[in-house]
């Protein structure tokens, strides 16, 4: 049977004026779809402000207490809405991550749906009920304490509900009308994407490009789940994100994304022995800090030094483990920088076209844009450069590839 999930980011659902929107598009849509599950992010900037409180009480807030809080947001909207369809004769029930099933690990603020239980929801369905779902949220396996899945995570709990419910495709409302090359507000020339794989997709969100939480775009893969990212406030079409080989792809590069906010950190003069590497990162690892780009360079007299780029906040955590590690390993100091951004330049046409990296370098270059660091997969590059000069390296870029014309 097939059930329409839908997500509504913060700022569409940011009013009780836009909620009443999203009602009226969720009613107008019943006449097409019986069974509707939508899923909602908290109101506006809520999330924020109830992060901010429990920074006022302490820097680092008991978790499970911490998670308790924020979840809250997603409880709101989702009853706000629920209310606004049954005011307008629309029959809608609430649920929140617990009673919707959805069961996660036993992490805090960073926890992992395992599995939805979706048998309260199909009853509601059945029902004749639309079925507002708070997303963000869950309860833990072990003692169904609230956990939730990471900032940004309701369009993960949509997709993870479409997969629980059998669904091939998902719904994301938000505030853009799609995905594009880059982010209009940094080039004038960025185009909405009618289309886009899931890594190219996965490659952006994960760069920065906030229009979808990369973890959804990773189960909306492994499930084989399409997503159509749209505008709740216009009805243009918007952008598919699927699987590659049911695309037609003509451009080495697809999108430039733009990464501000990264640090760089260098071990000097480290011992060239071999576990050396492997105890400086499992360290890193151990103290839950996200690695990114890593360089190992040679020094004449035998030793290594090792940079790497973390995001800025988590730069402060990073540099104390590092100085520790580095101290222990007896290497000479470390350094750090936190003014870098990381631009990419994200494509599956370049699986198939020798030359793109140089291109990309060539570019950079001749604009005086200086590369710190490089790393590359498959389908993307990305280099490490001074954060003053970002946006100029994404409209340098934009150019060079040609990503304003169709
Ligand atoms: N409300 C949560 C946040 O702001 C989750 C979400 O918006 O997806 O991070
Ligand atoms: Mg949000």
């Amino acid at each position: 049977m097939t059930t329409v999930v839908k997500k509504f980011g913060g700022s569409s659902v940011g009013s009780i004026e836009r909620i009443q929107r999203v009602a009226d598009r969720v009613i107008a849509d019943r006449k097409n779809n019986a069974r509707i599950v939508v899923v909602v992010s908290a109101m506006g900037d809520t999330t924020d402000e109830l992060v901010s409180m429990a920074g006022q009480i302490s820097e680092s807030p008991d978790p499970r207490e911490y998670d308790a809080l924020i979840s809250t947001g997603e409880n709101i909207s989702a009853a706000l809405l629920s209310m606004t369809l049954i005011s307008k004769g629309q029959p809608a029930i609430s649920l929140s991550g617990m009673q919707a099933g959805v069961m996660t690990d036993g992490r805090h603020v960073k926890a992992k749906i395992l599995d939805v239980k979706p048998q309260r929801i199909e009853k509601e369905l059945d029902e004749g009920k639309v079925v507002i779902v708070t997303g963000f949220q869950g309860i833990n396996t072990k003692d169904f304490n609230i956990t939730t899945i990471g900032r940004g995570g309701s369009d993960t709990s949509a997709v993870v509900l479409a997969a629980a419910l059998n669904q091939s495709e998902c719904e994301i409302y938000t505030d853009v009308d799609g995905v594009y090359t880059t982010d209009p507000r940094m080039e004038k020339g960025a185009r909405k994407l009618t289309e886009i794989s899931y890594d190219e997709m996965l490659e952006l969100a994960s760069l920065g490009a906030k229009v979808l939480h990369p973890r959804a775009v990773e189960v909306a893969k492994e499930n084989g789940i399409e997503l159509h990212v749209r505008s709740s406030f216009e009805s243009s079409e918007g952008t598919r994100v699927k699987e590659a080989s049911s695309m037609e792809v003509n451009k080495p590069v697809t999108g430039i994304a733009l990464k501000k906010d990264e640090a760089k950190l260098s071990i000097i003069h480290i011992p060239d022995q071999p576990g050396v590497a492997g105890k400086v990162f499992s360290t890193l690892a151990d103290a839950g800090v996200n690695v990114d780009m890593i360089v190992q360079s040679t020094e004449q007299d035998g030793s290594n030094t090792i940079t790497f780029t973390v995001s800025k906040d988590e730069y402060a955590d990073a540099s104390k483990v590092t100085n520790e590690v580095a101290t222990a390993l007896k290497a000479a100091k470390v350094d750090g920088d936190t003014t870098i951004a990381k631009v990419s330049i994200v494509g599956v046409g370049m699986i198939s076209k020798p030359g793109i990296a140089a291109r990309m370098f060539n570019c950079l270059g001749k604009n005086g844009i200086n590369i710190q660091l490089i790393t590359t997969s498959e389908i993307k590059v990305s280099c490490a450069i001074d954060e003053s000069q970002g946006e100029l390296a994404v409209q340098v870029l934009h150019a060079e590839f040609e990503l304003d014309r169709e």
